[in-house]
């Protein structure tokens, strides 16, 4: 086992700038150990042989034969992923197969535009991936945009609360700037296939609702997401609804199911009689506390929801409705939902309908961005 020539030092150096990602061949590990190649030579061998290092492909050549590529095992790389909300966004890592590894939320400002936006994302990925994954390869990156995108093209159509996004291509911006394959969707979408991951009930027809500081949707069948003719399916936020006040909307028309049912219609409902609420979490805390005038408000917004699905049940007749988002913390807001389901639909379609919170919870994005991303990789290499 001991071979005199070998530290137990120089070992454990050699694995650490491995797992850095700094060096990957014989020849870099010569240069950056400061020692005679031969003694490299016999290091990498005894590592393989032990079996805590692979040899795999060639590396780029410098001149003469390509390097062979060396990887710690288990080093099969990583796919960043990325949730952004108006003030926050959800970054995390998957597996290639789809695996989310790590999450954290930092704080972001969506209004400040894409470029501001993505280096304060780049930035968190570098840090993820120092600290869950050190040494493993970004292989790809998938981003949730809480707008309409043109899938799989990524560029953002008309999204509302979203000043300098129009029109941006996120996919081309994203690849040009960490030169890997990057996917972009809509925030309602990738949510709603990390759910039907999560759930897996293989073939579920299932309507997914996003209810946070605005509200989107997604209809899965037959395990994909139905996208739509311009891949812009899903906006229930404008379905208009009786009893909604016959508000402004941000696009233009009035008495839309997001001028009464979306976070930002929440706190600005309950800002308007008298509390102090800034964010649709303030909204939570004030329902969490039961305060009355909060629940009152809230149940409403969950009863209109439902009238605006009813008729989506009624037409599609699907098996489940899942309603994801901040909001689907609150069972009030779930239970009005359902209420009013049951309430609106044919009988025939309710009978076996499920109406459920989401169980992917906060992460249920970045499980969707992970086999979105996947899937585009499959598309590619088949
Ligand atoms: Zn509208």
């Amino acid at each position: 086992m001991s071979d005199p020539s070998i530290s137990t030092t120089l070992r454990e150096q050699t694995l650490h700038l491995l797992a850095s990602g700094k060096v990957a061949s014989r020849a870099e590990l010569v240069e950056a150990l400061q020692v005679a190649p031969s003694t490299v030579t016999g290091l990498v061998r005894r590592l393989l042989e032990e079996g805590a290092i692979l040899e795999e492909g060639v590396g780029r050549s410098t001149g003469g034969r390509r390097p062979r590529i060396l990887r710690l095992r288990g080093a099969e790389g990583v796919v960043a992923v990325a949730e952004l909300g108006a003030q926050h966004a959800r970054v995390g890592l998957c597996t290639p197969d789809g695996r989310l590894l790590a999450a954290e939320e930092i704080a972001i400002e969506i209004a400040a535009g894409p470029g501001e936006v993505f280096d304060v994302v780049a930035e968190a990925f570098g840090r993820i991936r120092t600290t869950s994954a050190p040494g493993q390869a970004m292989l790809g990156i998938g981003v949730a945009l809480p707008g309409p995108v043109d899938f799989p093209h990524g560029r953002l159509v008309g999204p509302a609360r979203m000043p300098g996004w129009s029109g941006v291509d996120a996919r081309v911006d994203l690849a040009e700037r960490f030169n890997v394959p990057v996917v972009v969707d809509n925030d309602a979408k990738s949510a709603a296939i990390g759910e039907y991951v999560v759930r897996d009930r293989a073939g579920e027809e299932m309507i997914y609702v996003k209810a946070g500081t605005g509200i989107g949707g997604c209809l899965v069948s037959g395990g994909q997401i139905y996208r739509g003719g311009r891949g812009l399916s899903g906006d229930v936020t404008h379905v208009r609804v009786a009893d909604s006040g016959e508000r402004h909307c941000s696009c233009g028309s009035r008495g839309c199911l997001e001028t009464v049912a979306s976070g930002a219609a929440l706190v600005r409902q309950l800002a308007e009689q008298g509390l102090k609420v800034a964010r649709t979490r303030d909204v939570i805390a004030a329902v969490t506390d039961a305060e009355p005038t909060a629940v009152t408000l809230v149940r409403h917004a969950g009863g209109l929801l439902g009238v605006a699905l009813s008729g989506l049940v009624n037409f599609l007749n699907p098996d489940a409705v899942v309603i994801g988002g901040a909001l689907s913390s609150l069972d009030v807001y779930v239970a009005a939902a359902r209420g009013m389901l049951y309430e609106r639909c044919l009988p025939s379609m309710t009978q076996s309908l499920s109406i459920e919170a989401s169980v992917a919870g906060p992460d249920a994005a970045l499980v969707g961005l992970g086999h979105l991303v996947r899937a585009a990789a499959d598309v590619r290499t088949a």
